[in-house]
């Protein structure tokens, strides 16, 4: 067994226009860092096209059509100031599910470790009711309902350790026991949620993390609050929002992390998924906006991953 490996090119057509920081290169980078003689072991699987119906699990069928049905033949339409789509957004966007449900149901075949899936839009600002900060619709949020209807799990748990606070992931997480929500992030900074204090019924842990914090300050964040929780919380099924734009060299934000403090990350939470899961764990892409830095952190992720092979 070993770690499964998921994207597809309609993720690279998505094109939010010349300029936007969440650029069709990013997936390039990534790729092209996978593409090395260390990951030839991965198994590569292309995205199946999601399903609506796993969508509407978080967002109902009413709001993904109609995000579905503002995707323009040509041009760009804006969702709101950041989040703009192309032609192929909506395809983009569906085969982002489809990734993240496509490994969860292998993963839990047994048939991969854990899986990886590098796909653009990222998912976790998309709220049930509102596409935002460049997402369209929560694929790691859908995933969760997915594993619990398709899989019957009664415990799924999400860590999103992207540099922005995963709002989307929260409002669906906040008012469900059988889910858990763990975030570290720059605080303040956009959406300008996730303070200490927003913990749900419970399930919901923020670590909120000044500007300038570095690699200690941020393992310290996942050994003293967060991974004591996800223990407590004993998940069935551990989903990453892996994001890489807490790097240092990354433009939107301001912590100080490097690309080895992802590579721990990432083994700590498969110790969780392994103790708890049955190592059941699969990561999705969300930020990085540091093309350099997002391919090194992404490799330090898989990398870590396939430690469990
Ligand atoms: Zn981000």
């Amino acid at each position: 067994m070993a770690t499964l490996f998921v994207t597809h090119p309609d993720c690279i057509a998505h094109d939010p226009g010349a300029g936007h920081p969440e650029s069709p290169a990013r997936l390039s980078a990534v790729l092209k860092a996978l593409d090395e003689p260390q990951f030839r072991t991965l198994i590569r699987q292309e995205a199946p096209l999601g399903r609506k119906s796993d969508a509407a699990r978080v967002h109902g069928a009413r709001f993904v059509e109609a995000v579905l049905a503002s995707v323009p033949q040509s041009g760009r339409t804006a969702l709101d100031p950041d989040t703009f789509l192309s032609k192929a957004s909506g395809q983009a966007a569906l085969r982002a599910i489809g990734a993240i449900t496509c490994a969860v149901d292998a993963v839990v075949a047994g048939e991969a470790n854990n899986g990886f899936c590098a796909v653009r839009p990222p998912g976790h600002h998309a709220e049930p009711d509102r596409p935002m900060g460049f997402c369209l619709f929560n694929s790691v949020a859908i995933a969760a309902r997915h594993a619990q209807a398709a899989h019957g799990f009664g415990r799924v748990a999400i860590v999103d350790f992207d540099v922005h606070h995963g709002n989307g992931t929260q409002a669906v997480a906040q008012d469900d026991a059988s889910l858990f929500f763990a975030s570290s992030h720059q605080f303040p900074l956009y959406p300008g949620t996730g303070a200490s204090d927003e913990t749900g019924l419970g399930n919901v842990v923020n670590m909120p993390l000044a500007a300038g914090t570095d690699g200690a300050g941020f393992r310290r964040a996942f050994e003293t609050r967060i991974l004591p929780a996800l223990d407590a919380f004993a998940p069935e099924l551990v989903l990453v929002s892996a994001g890489f734009d807490a790097h240092r060299a990354d433009p939107l934000a301001g912590l100080e992390l490097e690309e080895s403090d992802f590579g721990w990350v990432t083994s700590r939470l498969l110790e969780a998924a392994q103790h708890h899961a049955k190592g059941r764990l699969v990561s999705i892409l969300e930020g990085g906006y540091d093309l350099k830095a997002l391919a090194g952190s992404a490799a330090a992720h898989v990398q870590a991953l396939m430690t469990q092979d």
